[in-house]
């Protein structure tokens, strides 16, 4: 597991053209690594699980200018501590949890920014809001209190080619355009220089910075 050094990092950022945001995706990786990598400038922070980031949280105390994004599935029973701990949530995959959100956002006095997870492709594997759905759920998303709607964000499914990778960035973006939503949360590690050429907004590296997952 090795940790990116602050000349490659700076070559990835500055080869990102403007308008695309880095998320590091610090999920598995210690406090000492997310240290070091806002020390090469970074920011925005992205994890899966709510226990894991709150004890991050607790050694990063004295970092306040950090912003937490959530990307991991999220269960009903972590709302409430994922809008407490996170300003983003990209993972938001049903219309019960978004209702969910918005009840709890109002309660918390909070209005996080929050991506739909949309599934484009058939995928067992992940969750996420077929198109149909979310058009025909739209004026009833869009009237929800309390939710910053930034987005839309994807994760190809692991079967898909390159060809078919770029095909399904494109149709997310062209699909976010029609809905109106400026950010696109889309391209990982292995893919996020096609992400970025289909419209991109919101890149999510995780080995790429962190080196191999520890846990
Ligand atoms: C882990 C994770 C990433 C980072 O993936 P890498 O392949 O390590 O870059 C991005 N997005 C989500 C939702 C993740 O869970």
């Amino acid at each position: 597991m090795i940790l990116i050094g602050s000349n490659e990092f700076t070559r990835i950022k500055d080869s990102l053209p403007p308008g695309v945001n880095l998320l590091a995706v610090s999920k598995g990786h210690s406090h000492e690594s997310i240290r070091k990598i806002f020390g090469y400038g970074q920011l925005d922070f992205g994890e899966s699980r709510l226990q894991e980031a709150i004890s991050k949280k607790i050694d990063l105390h004295d970092l306040k200018q950090l912003r937490w994004h959530f990307v991991g599935r999220l269960q009903k029973n972590k709302v409430r501590g994922v809008i407490r701990e996170f300003d983003y949530i990209h993972s938001v995959d049903s219309l019960s949890l978004i209702e969910r959100i918005s009840r709890i956002s109002q309660e918390e006095n909070k209005t996080p920014k929050i991506f739909l997870q949309v599934k484009l492709k058939d995928d067992p594997n992940k969750g996420g809001f077929i198109k149909q759905d979310l058009m025909s759920n739209w004026s009833n998303i869009t009237s929800l209190k309390n939710i910053n709607l930034m987005g839309l964000m994807t994760i190809p499914p692991i079967t898909l080619n390159p060809q078919q990778t770029n095909d399904l960035f494109f149709e997310c973006r062209n699909f976010a355009n029609h809905l109106g939503l400026k950010d696109c949360s889309m391209g990982m590690s292995n893919d996020y220089q096609e992400a970025v050429q289909a419209g991109s907004t919101w890149i999510r590296l995780g080995f790429l910075l962190f080196g191999n997952r520890q846990s």
